[in-house]
C-alpha cells in the first residue's frame, strides 16, 4: 500500500520517461496496445503485464468495480505469524498488533472479505488466528533488499521457527531503524507476495515501523489511539496487507483494470470516525482497543469502500 498519490505521478512520468529513451534507442519491447489491463505488483499499483505471466483464467466482467482473475484466495480462515525484526524491546507494538489480528476475527470489519469467492462459488472466511510469533535479531541487517525479506521468511520456516503453512500469511514487521531498499517511505508503506518455500506457496508481508516516515505513512503522528503512532499506524498496514492476501494472495484473483486489489481501491479512507479519551481519531474498537483503520472494498451492490458488511 502507499499514501501519497503524487508518488504514483512521478512513478508513472518517470517509467514513461525511462521507456520513451529505450524506445528511441530501439533497445525496448513494446507494451502491447490492446494489453491494457494491468495487474497487481502487491505494493499498491498495477503494472502492464510484461514481466508476470498473465494469469490463466478470463476475468469476469466485474460489475462491483472488481474482477476474479482465476487464482486462489485463502477461504478457510487466514492463519498469521509475525516475525518481529530488528529490536523491538519495550514496544508496545507487540501487544497492539497482536490485540488488532485477533480482533479482526470475526469483525464486521473483516467480514467485507466474505464478499469475495474463488470459481466454485466458495467465500472467504471470517476469521483470523495469529497462530505464532518470533523475533529476528537483525540476520539481514538494516536495510532489506526484497529479497531479504523473503528470506526472513523462508529462514524461519526452513529452521522450524514457524511451521510451513499454505493458509497463512507471514508478516515480516520491521523496526525503526530498518529500511526496505525497494522504496518503503517513498513507493509503499506495505507489500505482499508469494513464493515457493519448500514446495509449499506461501504468503508474505513486509510492514515496516511508519515512525520512519509519519508524513508519509502514519494517518496521525502527534498522537494515535493506543499511545503508539508507530503501531498504530501499522495496525492499518497490516489491515490493508492481510485482506489483499486473503483475496488475491498469488496475485491472479481479485483486482481491478489498475490492478488495484481490494484494500487499494479504499486507502487512507477511513470513514465515519470518532476522538478516542487522549484526543486522537480512531474509528473501530476491537478487544478493548481502539484503532484507525482504513476501509476495505465491499465486493456487493455495486461496490463500495466500508468499515463494515
Ligand atoms: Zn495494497
Amino acid at each position: 500500500m502507499r499514501k501519497i498519490q503524487k508518488t504514483v505521478m512521478a512513478v508513472v512520468s518517470t517509467a514513461g520517461l525511462v521507456l520513451a529513451a529505450h524506445a528511441m534507442a530501439g533497445t525496448v519491447r513494446q507494451y502491447s496496445q490492446k494489453n491494457s489491463e494491468l495487474v497487481p505488483t502487491g505494493k499498491g499499483w498495477g503494472e502492464a503485464a510484461l514481466h508476470a505471466a498473465r494469469p490463466s483464467g478470463k476475468a469476469k466482467p466485474g460489475s462491483n468495480g472488481i474482477s476474479y482473475h482465476g487464482g486462489p484466495l485463502i477461504l478457510n480462515g487466514t492463519h498469521v505469524y509475525y516475525i518481529w525484526y530488528g529490536n523491538w524491546s519495550g514496544n508496545t507494538a507487540t501487544t497492539i498488533l497482536a490485540n488488532a489480528a485477533s480482533g479482526l476475527s470475526g469483525s464486521p470489519y473483516f467480514n467485507i472479505n466474505t464478499t469475495y469467492y474463488n470459481g466454485s462459488g466458495v467465500h472467504v472466511t471470517n476469521a483470523v488466528s495469529l497462530l505464532q510469533t518470533m523475533n529476528d535479531n537483525y540476520s539481514y541487517g538494516t536495510a532489506l533488499s526484497d529479497s531479504n525479506v523473503l528470506s526472513v521468511v523462508s529462514n524461519a520456516i526452513s529452521s522450524g521457527a514457524l511451521p510451513s503453512d499454505s493458509n497463512a500469511v507471514y508478516f515480516v514487521l520491521t523496526s525503526a531503524d530498518v529500511n526496505e531498499t525497494s522504496g518503503f517511505c517513498t513507493q509503499y508503506c506495505g507489500w505482499h507476495n508469494h513464493a515457493s518455500i519448500g514446495g509449499v506457496d506461501i504468503k508474505y508481508a513486509f510492514v515496516g515501523n511508519p515512525d520512519r516516515c509519519p508524513s508519509a505513512c502514519e494517518a496521525q503522528s502527534s498522537s494515535s489511539p493506543n499511545n503508539n503512532p508507530g503501531a498504530d499506524g501499522m495496525v492499518s498496514i497490516f489491515a490493508h496487507e492481510l485482506e489483499e492476501a486473503t483475496t488475491d494472495p498469488d496475485l491472479n484473483a481479485w483486482y481491478d483494470n489498475r490492478g488495484y486489489e481490494n484494500a487499494d481501491k479504499c486507502a487512507w479512507k477511513f470513514g465515519t470516525e470518532y476522538t478516542t479519551s487522549n484526543g486522537s481519531l480512531a474509528n473501530m474498537s476491537m478487544g478493548g482497543y481502539n484503532y484507525l483503520i482504513q476501509q476495505n472494498w465491499v465486493n456487493a451492490s455495486g461496490g463500495y469502500c466500508a468499515l463494515q458488511y
